[in-house]
């Protein structure tokens, strides 16, 4: 059934924001941005129809609060909520809360949501789905003797992960059977404490693992379709900072292979909406699948580039329940985008967030360049939300000349303070 979508809150901040709203404005949409105290002023309340205080600066009580996001929704009367990604996007009691007041959710439904956000019942639905998943355990450890078990059978190194887990946290990786007890407490521990769901589960420890993941598209009558791979191997700590795609580590046969694997896999779970599915792929190119994410994810834009489809879009129009307006054979993929993510980071202090008022900030351009950025000269980067400061993106014919250009515009980014 088609539904009116004329209004639009979203509930986040900074670049994304800017990103969504953008989108909207090009559909005709109004917008409706929220902001904390830490964010009063900031430019992305600039790009939105009508702006409204939520709380104070803590994400818990602003960003996170699913009551006072509901409640502007309502007395802005929007037709839908668009969730960015982070802070309540990947948040099933959310969507049902969204949902029950009457309200169009920009994403899937709270039933896909959960059955994939929690990393074992996902596993065992790509299972199911015949994509083959790392080795190890499919539900959550109960004891040591079975982490042991389970390790000896897939051999070591093996990596102990919390099956709520997210953004990197909550992963232990074990060489040897001596250190597997004391990690297993650890990883509980942290898992506990991090996503207050201390289950955790073990894998295989894929050894200089490259991270592969295919970008889908899903309606509510059943189309699937893929935008093609990102390579995200590049990462700190567990966490992706450089990004691009094509692949340069993925031939066509295995390309197919893996674009075919994430289709079957949001079929089968009846998935719609925008998502990405996560692999991790071994120095044979043998790969495996790890999770979905179920959201826009940071690094869209070097999909967006590459193929022209405007993703958010996409979104908006899938949510209103309408047809995806494109086919498998209408999409095609031109030249090599790369995504580098800029952060406030300490580089002399392990690469620490790092907080203050930028001084002065002056963003590249140049051909082949796009900026997504929520900062200006004068914006303060606060302790309370995501020290990154901007994306660039570059597109260029060859993988060459996409580098090039990337090389050329982090040469000409001045940021200082
Ligand atoms: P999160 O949801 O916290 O981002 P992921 O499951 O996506 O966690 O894993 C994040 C990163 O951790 C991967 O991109 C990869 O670099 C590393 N990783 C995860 N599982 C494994 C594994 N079994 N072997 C090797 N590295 C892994």
């Amino acid at each position: 059934m088609k539904k009116n979508i004329r209004k639009i809150l979203i509930a986040n901040r900074g670049e994304i924001a800017i990103r969504v709203m953008r989108s909207c404005r090009m559909m005709g949409i109004r917008t409706v941005a929220v902001f904390s105290d830490a964010d009063e002023g900031s430019p992305y309340l600039r790009h939105a129809d009508e702006v409204y205080h939520i709380g104070n600066s803590p994400a818990r009580e602003s960003y996170l609060d699913m009551e006072k996001i509901v409640g502007i929704a309502k007395q802005a009367n929007v037709d839908a909520i668009h969730p960015g990604y982070g802070f309540l996007s990947e948040n099933p009691a959310f969507v049902e809360r969204v949902d029950s007041e009457g309200l169009i959710f920009i994403g899937p439904t709270a039933d896909a949501i959960r059955k994939l956000g929690d990393k074992t019942s996902a596993k065992e639905i790509a299972g199911r789905a015949g994509v083959p998943v790392v080795p190890g355990t499919v539900s959550a450890l109960t004891s040591v003797p079975e982490a042991l078990r389970t390790a000896a059978s897939v051999g070591y190194p093996v990596i102990l992960k919390a099956a709520a887990g997210g953004g990197g946290k909550g992963m232990r990786i074990v060489r040897a059977e001596e250190d597997l007890e004391g990690a297993f407490a650890m990883a509980k521990s942290e898992a506990g404490s991090s996503f207050s769901d201390d289950r955790i589960y073990l894998e295989k420890y894929i050894q200089d693992p490259r991270h592969i993941e295919v970008q889908i598209l899903a309606d509510s009558f059943g189309t699937v379709l893929h935008l093609g791979e990102r390579e995200c191997s590049i990462q700190r700590r567990h966490q992706k900072i450089i990004e691009e795609s094509p692949s340069p580590a993925v031939d066509d046969s295995v390309r197919t292979d893996l674009t075919a694997a994430a289709v079957r896999l949001a079929s089968g779970v009846g998935y719609t909406n925008a998502g990405t599915v996560e692999f991790i792929m071994d120095r044979d190119g043998k790969f495996y699948f790890m999770e979905v994410n179920t959201r826009l994810q940071v690094e869209h834009p070097v999909t967006e580039w590459r193929t022209g489809v405007d993703i958010v879009r996409e979104q908006i129009r899938i949510a209103a329940g309408e047809r995806l307006a494109l086919s498998q054979g209408d999409v095609s993929f031109a030249g090599h985008a790369i995504e580098c993510r800029i952060y406030a980071e300490d580089s002399a202090n392990g690469f620490l967030p790092w907080t203050g008022r930028i001084e002065h900030i002056n963003h590249p351009a140049g051909p082949g360049i796009r900026l997504d950025t929520g900062l200006e000269n004068g914006s303060v980067i606060s302790a309370y939300y995501d020290p990154m400061i901007s994306k660039i993106i570059s597109w260029g014919m060859t993988r060459e000349e996409s580098l090039l250009r990337m090389r050329e515009a982090l040469r000409g980014y001045e940021i200082y303070g």
